[in-house]
């Protein structure tokens, strides 16, 4: 093992996190690992303590300074805290690869076993749905933003084809639901295309995110590295652990320019809590990218061949890996194994050689229009007035102004005018589309005031976005049923 010695924030966590903590810890400390670990807290007891991140300032202060967190699962008690500390940590340290390999496991026994199932899931780990932005517009009428930036999507798309280079693998598969999000999965699938052409070696595709569903389950031994954006990251990544034996299975990296956070993906199991009952399998698989992240990539095959050793021989299993007539061990009793197996390999499983990722850099600056010409503003009102009779109405107040009012939508529909005589079933919050009256026209923030005015006094208003064209392409997507 190397001489380094590597300052490490541990988080002991909730539920069955200080058990799996302490295993690996265990393990680590038999692989001759050089780590210097400094415990702090996060989770339920620090809700509970009045902290509304669920995160202390001195557990921020450490990562801040040793670069590498391990952590235990995080519980959020009901009644406290309104944020997930583990998404608080994520987006403190920007970690926004979060990286799930997903690899067939030698003696957990799955239907698909004996597929060669080998994939990394490279999920966008701070951006998109989890921006966490949302709003009630009307007591009866949410909204979510899903924010998807340039820099976010490349730097994430170019992690995806630096792990495939690190790990020797072939393919990246961008799976995206560009067909519908025009510009926010449209943007990702863009510069997903545009990163692969610096990657000649790797070959690149694109999936559908709903047919890349349907071939996870199907033909799961297809893939090799899996990008996607947050949201479509976080629900197939758990299906995907599912395919190799579940959660308890299941390590994952949060990786960033500055810190970095390995945790195993399940939570903290609190049923089998302090009972010496959990698996910590996920953790120690975690504990391995770490230590690969680290550059220690003796101890990391050192103790991931250990770890393969003892489930392939089978001999000692926790509750959830025993069954078919095996005595279950506990969590004291398969840490020992692992250590035991210190040295040994597994002796059917294909090897797999891992170089250390090399982390992309992307440059900050922001991409700007040659061409910025303002179209209008949408108008989101609060009204359960007949959109054939609020047209009419909100018409008769723009006169003087530079805009027209194009048409009225609901929930993404044009319903006036309603030319097509679409049948919807309006919410009480409708979109008010204005463009200039005449191309070339512009549009002052005074003008819009103006407008606001004269709209809040037929419909309360509760949002207002500006409609562009940068460089004469549309910034804003179109109604369904508009033309
Ligand atoms: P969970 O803690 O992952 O547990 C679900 C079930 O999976 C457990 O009841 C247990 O099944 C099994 N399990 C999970 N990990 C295991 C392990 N290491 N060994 C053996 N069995 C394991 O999911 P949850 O019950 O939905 O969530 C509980 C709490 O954890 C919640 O407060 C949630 O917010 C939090 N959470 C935190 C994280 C995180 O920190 N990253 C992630 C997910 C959830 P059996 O009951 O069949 O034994």
């Amino acid at each position: 093992m190397s001489a380094r010695r590597h300052p490490v924030t541990f988080i002991p966590g909730d539920g069955i996190g200080p058990e799996v903590i302490a295993a690996v810890q265990a393990v680590l400390a038999a692989a001759e690992v050089r780590i210097d670990w400094e415990e702090r807290h996060a989770g339920a007891r620090v809700f509970k303590a009045g902290v509304a991140s669920g995160v202390l300032p001195e557990t921020i202060e450490s990562i801040r300074r040793t670069r590498c967190a391990l952590k235990g699962p995080l519980a959020t008690p009901v009644g406290f805290g309104e944020k997930s500390a583990n998404v608080t940590l994520r987006k403190f340290f920007e970690t926004y690869g979060n990286i799930r390999p997903v690899r067939e496991l030698p003696g957990i026994r799955t239907p698909y076993s004996g597929r060669g199932i080998d994939f990394v899931v490279v999920r966008e780990n701070v951006e998109d749905l989890y921006a966490g932005i949302e709003y009630l517009q009307t007591p009866g009428f949410a909204q979510a933003l899903k924010i998807v930036t340039r820099r976010g999507s490349e730097k994430i798309c170019r992690l995806a084809f630096e792990l495939a280079r690190a790990e020797g693998r072939k393919k990246v598969t961008c799976a995206t639901k560009a067909n519908i999000l025009k510009f926010t999965e449209g943007l990702f699938k863009r510069v997903f295309e545009e990163v692969a052409k610096d990657y000649p070696d790797i070959q690149s595709e694109h999936q559908i995110v709903d047919n890349c569903a349907h071939q996870l389950v199907m033909r799961p031994e297809q893939f090799d590295v899996l990008v996607m954006t947050n949201m479509n990251g976080d629900i197939l990544s758990d299906l995907a652990s599912a395919l190799i034996g579940g959660l308890g299975f299941a390590p994952s990296a949060n990786l960033g320019d500055g810190a970095s956070i390995f945790e195993a993906v399940h939570g903290s199991a609190p049923q089998i809590a302090g009972k010496d009952m959990a698996n910590p399998t996920a953790l120690l698989h975690s504990s391995v990218l770490m230590l690969r992240h680290l550059g220690e990539m003796k101890a990391a095959a050192a103790i991931e061949n250990a770890l393969l050793f003892t489930l392939e021989e089978g001999k000692i299993l926790t509750a959830d890996m025993a069954g078919g007539g095996r005595e279950p061990s506990g969590t004291k009793a398969f840490t020992k194994e692992v250590i035991k197996n210190l040295g040994s390999a597994p002796k059917t499983y294909p090897r797999r050689e891992y170089r250390r990722i090399k982390m992309p850099q992307v440059s900050p600056a922001a991409v700007a229009a040659k061409e910025t010409r303002p179209m209008g503003v949408d108008v989101f009102v609060v009204t359960a007035i007949d959109p054939a009779v609020l047209g009419p109405s909100i018409e008769s107040v723009l006169s003087g102004l530079p805009v027209r009012l194009t048409q009225i939508s609901n929930r993404g529909i044009k319903v006036y005018p309603n030319t097509l005589g679409i049948e919807s079933e309006p919410g009480d919050c409708a979109r008010l589309r204005f463009k200039v009256a005449r191309r070339g026209d512009t549009l002052a923030d005074k003008d819009i005031a103006d407008l606001l005015l004269r709209v809040g006094a037929k419909a309360p208003w509760v949002h207002v976005e500006k409609l562009f064209k940068y460089d004469g392409q549309a910034a804003f997507t179109k109604d369904q049923g508009e033309d």
